[in-house]
């Protein structure tokens, strides 16, 4: 027994997939066929996606944003968690990646929930703070360049409703966060990771799945 998260060995982490996880087939083939792809470990863990749906069916959400698509399979699985007229705000710059997701979207009828936008997410986000939706969003998932982070939080807080959350996936960085940066990324994380510690504007959790998934719900 131990009051410390469990490290998860290769068997342990096959009998939390092989006991809880629960895919329609394609996410499970989104992930087959992204697992050939040069940048394969960009994507979120099929467990993780399953975690984030839960909470969104939890929430209620019905309008949801992603920064960082890549090949989709987050951004399935919200919209799969998503009610008929639920949307996702899909923001990518590299249409490479997305083309690969999106027939995955259409297998599972969900590819008109997802709205893509191929642009600078900071763009994107602008824009939408422009069109005055400042408050309209419920739910958003922040897994792009890790040095806009906080652009991307602050944009989130702005354009969630009181009582919506924002995931922020990477928060641990394989562990680099808890030594001395040396890439402008870890720079980036820990800043992050210290300025949402204290910030009141937020209720806070950190959660050791994955590669670190920051919870901060708009107070
Ligand atoms: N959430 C995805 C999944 O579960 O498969 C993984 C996202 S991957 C870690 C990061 C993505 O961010 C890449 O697809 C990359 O093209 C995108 N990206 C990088 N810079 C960006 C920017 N400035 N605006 C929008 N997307 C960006
Ligand atoms: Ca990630």
């Amino acid at each position: 027994m131990s009051n410390q998260t469990l490290n998860l060995d290769d068997t342990l982490y096959r009998y939390v997939l092989a006991q809880s996880l629960r895919e329609v087939p394609a996410q499970t083939a989104l992930r087959e066929k992204t697992r050939s792809h040069e940048f394969a470990r960009m994507q979120i863990s099929p467990e993780q996606g399953q975690f984030m749906a839960l909470l969104v069916k939890l929430m209620g959400a019905r309008r949801t944003i992603e920064i960082g698509v890549f090949t989709g399979y987050s951004a399935l699985s919200v919209a799969l968690a998503l009610p008929e007229d639920g949307m996702v705000l899909a923001c990518d710059i590299n249409d490479a990646y997305t083309k690969i997701g999106q027939p995955f979207w259409e297998q599972a009828g969900v590819a008109r929930k997802i709205d893509l936008r191929l642009a600078p997410a900071l763009e994107t986000l602008d824009a939408c703070l422009a069109a005055g939706q400042a408050g309209q969003y419920d739910f958003a998932f922040i897994d792009a360049d890790k040095p806009a982070y906080d652009g991307y939080y602050e944009r989130c807080l702005a354009l969630l409703r009181v009582g919506g959350l924002i995931a922020i996936d990477n928060t641990l960085w394989s562990g680099q966060v808890a030594a001395a940066a040396t890439t402008p990324e870890t720079a980036a994380l820990q800043a992050l990771n210290t300025k949402l510690h204290h910030d009141e504007r937020i209720d806070l959790s950190l959660l050791p799945i994955g590669d670190g998934l920051t919870l901060a719900r708009k107070r």
